[in-house]
């Protein structure tokens, strides 16, 4: 969205105001989303409109929750030339994207603000069951610990939790100078995909969380160590893990393993 729309260009950085200009960035964001006639969706930060409303073009009726509440009048009235905006004046992290699913599924899209992306993942997964998928803008580096794997050093509990609730695919990255104001990092866009309920098998999901948390806690002591308290050296023998390995050694599937295991003894 460019000052010529009429827009007060002025971001607020303390909300990760980061604007999307790039005309070919935004249509790679749509096309990867490809909207059908049925979905729901529903967008974290619409901000200026710049995916707002050729989402809208492309589908008509759009959900978005904004933050700000400066944006919404500019928001709502230039949207009316696009389609049909439902705008919530909200803190995402208030929204029970559950109910708003009506028993459905939501399919979740943002350029997120990037100070508050790890909260915003984390409410997603409390509400998995109510979304069909997700289309995030994220810093790069957030991506890559994201869809990282066993053994890398970017492997921790984000890629641990997201891996175990969701298929994590990054799709593409995006420069600094498609924003807006530009931030200093690389972004990238990643699509995550919940698994269906009763495919994941974790028993008890606040204890995986727990367990997780503790183990890359202190990433570099070993399993027996940074799980004291939690479990004993024969619990970790006892799910098939050497208890001196450390976390990033460790698979999802390891993970859901020694959990359900604390959890059957429990
Ligand atoms: N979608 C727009 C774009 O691509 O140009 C704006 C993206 S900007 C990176 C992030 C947006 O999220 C801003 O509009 C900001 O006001 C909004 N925002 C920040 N914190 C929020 C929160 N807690 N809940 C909802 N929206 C929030």
């Amino acid at each position: 969205m460019s000052r010529d729309e009429g827009f007060d260009p002025r971001a607020k950085k303390h909300l990760g105001q980061n604007f999307l200009h790039e005309r070919g960035v935004i249509a790679k964001i749509v096309q990867a989303i490809d909207p059908r006639p049925d979905d729901r969706i529903v967008e974290i930060g619409p901000g200026q409109g710049a995916l707002t409303f050729p989402l809208l073009d492309r589908h008509g009726t759009i959900t978005a929750i904004e933050f700000d509440r400066d944006l919404l009048l500019p928001l709502a009235a230039a949207a009316r030339a696009h389609g049909e905006l439902v705008l919530l004046n909200a803190n995402v992290l208030d929204v029970d994207f559950t109910a708003l699913a009506e028993g459905g599924q939501l399919r979740l899209v943002g350029n997120l603000p990037y100070n508050l992306s790890s909260p915003i993942l984390f409410h997603a997964l409390d509400h998995a069951a109510a979304i069909q998928d997700m289309h995030f803008m994220l810093q790069k580096e957030v991506v890559e610990r994201m869809a990282a794997a066993p053994g890398s050093k970017v492997y921790g509990r984000l890629s641990v939790m997201l891996q175990a609730y969701c298929t994590v695919t990054p799709l593409f990255t995006v420069p600094p100078g498609a924003f807006r104001p530009a931030p200093k990092v690389d972004s990238a866009v990643v699509r995550l995909r919940p698994r269906p309920a009763g495919t994941i098998g974790i028993d008890d999901p606040r204890g995986f969380e727990a367990v997780v948390r503790a183990a890359f806690g202190q990433r570099r002591k070993t399993l027996r160590n940074a799980l004291s308290g939690i479990a004993d050296a024969a619990d970790i023998a006892g799910a098939g893990l050497d208890p001196g390995a450390r976390a990033e050694q460790l698979s999802v599937v390891d993970f859901v393993h020694l959990a359900n295991r604390l959890h059957s003894k429990a």
